[in-house]
């Protein structure tokens, strides 16, 4: 058990981030008083360099920045500490970590992807593993019977990701994970779209992803990406190492502004979920909507799945418009409030049509319109996506 180190600092109650509700968590974990000055907000070490003691040791921990750095750490010990992992290892991008593990398997492994993944996942899958050795099958992970067909006694990596993108299917990481634990491979659990409000090491995974760049860093103004596993095994070992061999980091600043991120991470989660379920009755009657895609809402084929392993259901949703592309574009162009951008997470409400954004190859529905809902007021979001849709 971790012990809080302000409180320890200040020799005051001993309290275990272990008995932390994850608001109080969220706002302590990975931040310590400055020792050296009292600073109640962390420093931005910006030394690419640390000196070395007499004897030639690093007694104070640092080396050299791209090993590590003392915001790298803070964010490091934050996250693991936020979703119940011993260990993580921070990136400069989502990719970036998506990349280093799989690069920690070994050509001729097999891995499985769900195939409504994030587009870029199943790209550098297919475009860049294939040809380094890697197999792959890309299926639908809502269906466990589908996982357990394609495993192979190569597979050595299933990566879920739940809600899933674009059109928010919902993994049962639970079944999932056993399926993948019986067959001795490794559970990765993309959680981008739902940090705080899913648990996915209670219910399983072995490994989380975050792409720190959307809800972590909350602002649209940072990019990261962190790798968390539940032990610290020989496998994350691997992954350690591509990350200060290969230097993908994020920059101290960046480390600092997405810790600085998760101060508010589950108040801003929660505001994010309850404005995306107002959004999603309202399309699900609105006369120009064909079909939402919202676990929230009762009609979602995962909706009791979800309500199972989700505390709220998100700021993520899409919906297909009655009359297809054009009118999908149309719609989009006409957004006052909404603003018409890829990513997600961030405190302004985004609009985007996937099908062109993912180009060729894409199986994104060309009627479909992913929205990411931010912390304006819900009947403003709903005025203007009533007066785009016409
Ligand atoms: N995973 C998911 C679910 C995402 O939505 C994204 C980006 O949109 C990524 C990973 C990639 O993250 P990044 O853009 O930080 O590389």
């Amino acid at each position: 058990m971790v012990a809080c180190a302000r409180i320890d600092n200040r020799e005051l109650n001993l309290i275990t981030f272990a008995q932390m509700k994850i608001e109080t968590l969220a706002v302590h974990a990975g931040h310590t008083i400055d020792s050296a000055t009292g600073a109640v907000a962390a420093p931005i070490y910006l030394s690419t360099t640390y000196e070395r003691d007499i004897g030639g040791t690093y007694s104070r921990g640092f080396m050299y920045t791209r090993n590590n750095n003392p915001n790298r750490q803070a964010l490091e010990r934050g996250v693991s500490l936020l979703e119940g992992g011993e260990t993580s290892a921070a990136f400069g991008s989502g990719m970036a970590a998506a990349m280093a593990l799989f690069q920690s398997l070994t050509p001729g492994d097999h891995v499985l992807a769900h195939v409504d993944a994030y587009y870029g996942t199943s790209r550098l899958l297919r475009e860049i593993f294939l040809r380094w050795g890697l197999k792959a099958d890309f299926i639908d992970m809502s269906k466990p019977d589908e996982v357990r067909r394609v495993l192979r006694p190569q597979t050595k990596l299933a990566w879920t990701e739940t809600p899933s993108n674009p059109l928010l299917k919902i993994v049962d990481l639970a079944a999932i994970a056993q399926i993948v634990h019986e067959a001795g491979a490794l559970c990765v659990c993309d959680n981008t779209w739902s940090p705080v409000l899913q648990r996915p090491f209670e219910l399983g995974a072995d490994l989380v992803l975050h792409s720190t760049t959307k809800y972590f860093g909350g602002h649209c103004d940072v990019a990261g990406g962190i790798v968390i596993a539940k032990k610290d095994s020989g496998f994350f070992q691997r992954v350690r190492c591509i990350q200060y061999e290969g230097g993908a980091v994020p920059s101290p600043f960046d480390c600092w502004l997405i810790l600085r991120g998760i101060r508010t991470l589950p108040w801003r989660m929660r505001a994010h979920s309850e404005n995306a379920m107002k959004i999603a009755e309202f399309l699900a009657q609105h006369r120009k909507v064909a079909r939402v895609h919202y676990p929230g809402l009762p009609s979602h084929p995962g909706h009791d799945i979800a309500a199972k392993q989700m505390s709220m259901f998100g700021g993520m949703l899409s919906f297909e418009v009655k009359d297809g592309s054009d009118a999908a574009m149309s719609a989009a162009a006409k957004t006052k409030i909404f603003i018409r951008a890829t990513s997600l997470g961030g405190v302004e409400s985004l609009i985007e049509h996937r099908a062109s954004i993912e180009g060729p190859g894409t199986t994104s529905p060309e009627g479909l319109l992913r929205l990411s809902i931010g912390l304006e007021n819900a009947d403003d979001l709903m005025g203007d996506l009533d007066q785009a849709l016409g």
